[in-house]
């Protein structure tokens, strides 16, 4: 079957609908993890199962060669309802694969079961399956599990599908590719009361916008205009009502970087400001900063082996290493952190306008079954480059 493409692709698609109809969320890809780990057995590749709840491993060993590499996907659904009518659509109630990640799986699959039969290089890839990549903590269950102390590799690999770039482009960059992404929660205590008597209060209201204000200074005037970042409040809530001052007023939001410095005097600035303002009015103030996502941060060697493979399975003139960084977040900047690698998106616009494609987390979004054959190759080519034979 993994030696004739067309049987191939067909076999694929067939399984990507399977998995698209059945979605799990983060930790609970149970049945997901046991469908490909077993169908990655069956095919005489060594599994290890339980790294980060239902994360795996499937090692492909060919040849003497002492290299070991790593080729990453995500496993899970969206908390989402599906409003799409695909044959194929989501039968849990509430859940989908809105961004993907049946399609991500699948082509790691394919591609491994192709390697298995069809092998092109001489080492050992570790194809890891992993979970939770939506709320970004399946990366850091399985590094804590262990994965690389036992499971070690010197370098790894992974794609997104992108509905906003053209059809069958390979599209990557050196150095930040995507954004981390931290959540805050401020919370400024005041003394609530009569509207009518401000003079008695300490109105969390007035403190909370001179905050606000305050934290759209640290971007202008505090980050290196080079580097980048994004502070966002987007929520503001309080205890008060129609003709009463609140005593507390709690804001939220969420921050962007690319790296771990900006992130670092993001938080610091932040607390800074809301510690100090909320003291100048006599408000108590408690200031919780929360890191979700690394920035995903892309090294300069293996973008090059991630564009020679691209050149190999889409065309020179589909591949493209001047990707402009993104500002949304990926879990797998936590690999990237320890070990060489490379993210790449995996174009698959059809719409001349690129926004008329529908896009990740909408909730009538479909993988494109046309781009699996390109994903296949992507990761078939990449084991050679990586792993030559001698
Ligand atoms: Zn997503
Ligand atoms: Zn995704």
């Amino acid at each position: 079957m993994a030696n004739n493409p067309a049987v191939l692709e067909q076999q694929l698609i067939a399984w990507r609908h399977e998995l698209h109809m059945h979605p799990e969320t983060a930790f609970e890809e149970v049945e997901t993890s046991r469908f490909i780990s077993n169908l990655l057995e069956a095919a005489g590749l060594d599994v290890h199962r339980g790294i980060g709840g239902t994360g795996f491993v499937a090692n492909l060993k060919v040849g003497t060669g002492k290299r070991v590499i790593g080729m990453r996907a995500d496993m899970d659904a969206l908390n989402m309802t599906e409003e799409g009518e695909v044959p194929w659509r989501s039968q849990i109630p509430g859940k989908m694969h809105g961004c993907g990640h049946d399609g991500h799986m699948i082509m790691l699959l394919g591609a491994a079961l192709k390697l298995a039969v069809q092998p092109n290089f001489d080492g050992t890839i570790r194809f890891v399956f992993q979970p939770a990549e939506e709320p970004g903590t399946g990366a850091k269950a399985m590094m804590k599990d262990g994965l690389l102390e036992k499971f070690p590799m010197e370098e790894i690999y992974s794609l997104h599908n992108r509905p906003v770039k053209p059809f069958g482009t390979i599209n990557t960059t050196s150095g930040p590719i995507q954004a981390s992404e931290d959540n805050f929660t401020i919370t400024i205590q005041g003394k609530g009361g009569h509207a009518s008597a401000p003079q008695n209060t300490i109105d969390p209201m007035i403190v909370a916008s001179q905050v606000i204000l305050g934290l759209q200074t640290i971007v202008s005037r505090n980050v290196n205009p080079q580097s980048c970042a994004v502070i966002s409040c987007t929520e503001i809530h309080t205890d008060g009502a129609h003709n009463a001052i609140p005593s507390k007023a709690v804001i939220t939001g969420d921050t962007r970087s690319y790296s771990p410095e900006v992130q670092d005097l993001l938080e610091k600035r932040m607390r800074e400001i809301c510690m100090n303002i909320c003291q100048a009015y006599g408000a108590k103030c408690d200031f919780l900063y929360t890191r979700v996502f690394d920035p995903t941060i892309n090294w300069k060697d293996q973008v090059k082996k991630c564009v020679a493979a691209g050149v190999r399975a889409a065309g020179a003139e589909n591949t493209f290493d001047d990707f402009e960084p993104s500002t949304g977040s990926e879990d797998f900047g936590v690999f990237l952190q320890q070990i060489p690698g490379c993210n790449m998106f995996l174009g698959t616009g059809e719409n001349e306008v690129m926004s008329n494609n529908t896009l990740l987390h909408n909730p009538r979004f479909d993988f494109n079954d046309k781009i699996i054959m390109t994903g296949v190759n992507y990761w078939y080519e990449l084991a050679g480059i990586c792993l030559p034979k001698a």
